[in-house]
């Protein structure tokens, strides 16, 4: 195997640092640096801009992201234990790494980070999607950062990327979709990682749109779309009903049919409906 830097390879990194793998915080490690560089070159030229990455583990992708060039990398990690590990990679790459030990979910990495911003993480599954519905929500647009470049299980990838009428389409698809590209860049196998998970995973790549594709406020579009497809199997006079008293009016207004499925709505018409429905 080649090495992309002078740091021992991850299996010593692991054995000195005794970081066996903890399925409380959805450890499953890229051992693989040839991997985990191509994984960084996902999110494009770094050179011109810090990057965040949330759950850097024993420091792989960290890497890959530093080795393929990022100006700087902000790495928030929850497991102490990675620490002196990602010490090493930080003296290896002098002033170009910072590591924060704590919750992505309660860290506001921003006081940290200078633009432009691109963000990459392997994280587990449930802790990424809340990350990544945060990212794509905040009330302003465009962002604090410029692309995600993220692993998911191959599923939520898919749903990240879906188009209406598909079955994985949905909340994910639309939040994603309205204000991003959004494309399934790498498909990984369960054997990637250590240990393996059970599923296959797939990293995304979103760019941030200059501004959203059609205009709506976000938090009611955010409310219709959740409201219609908890109820996906219904029709949208029934599914919307709580919305607003003359939902159907409204319906017909932004140009749908009431007997519609939210599995069948595009994007535009969702934006059109949440519209009409934050009218008075
Ligand atoms: N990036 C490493 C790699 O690719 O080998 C590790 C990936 S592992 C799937 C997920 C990492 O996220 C673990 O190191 C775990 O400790 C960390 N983690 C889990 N929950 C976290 C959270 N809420 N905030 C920050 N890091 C978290």
């Amino acid at each position: 195997m080649t090495t992309i830097d002078t740091l021992p390879p991850l299996r010593d990194v692991i054995n000195t640092h005794d970081l066996k793998a903890r399925k409380s915080l959805g450890q499953n490690f890229l051992l693989d640096l040839n991997l985990t560089a191509k994984i960084a070159r996902q999110a494009g030229d770094m050179s011109g801009c810090d990057v965040l990455e949330i759950g850097p583990g024993p420091g792989g992708l960290t890497r890959g992201l530093l080795a393929e060039g990022a100006r700087r990398v902000l790495a928030i990690e929850k497991d102490k234990r990675c620490l002196p590990a990602l010490n090493e990679i930080a003296e290896a790459y002098p002033g170009r790494l910072t590591v924060i030990e704590g919750d992505a979910l309660e860290i506001d990495p921003l006081a940290y980070l200078t633009p432009p911003i691109r963000i990459a993480a392997n994280l587990p599954y449930n802790v990424g999607t809340e990350l990544l519905v945060r990212w794509l929500t905040p009330a302003e647009w465009p962002p604090f950062w410029d692309s995600l470049t993220l692993m998911f299980q191959r599923e939520v990838a898919e749903r990240i990327v879906a188009k209406p009428g598909s079955k994985a389409y949905g909340r994910l698809a639309l939040l994603a979709q309205w204000r991003a590209d959004a494309r399934i860049v790498m498909n990984l196998p369960p054997e990637a990682f250590t240990p393996p998970p059970k599923v296959s995973s797939a990293v995304v790549h979103l760019t941030a749109l200059p501004e959203p594709r059609f205009p709506a406020d976000p938090a009611v579009l955010n409310r219709v779309v959740a409201m219609a497809f908890n109820q996906r199997r219904k029709m949208l006079r029934s599914a919307l009903k709580a919305a607003a008293p003359d939902i159907e009016d409204r319906l017909i207004s932004a140009g749908i049919k009431p007997t519609e499925r939210a599995e069948q709505l595009s994007l535009e018409a969702f934006c059109a409906l949440a519209r009409e429905i934050a009218k008075p």
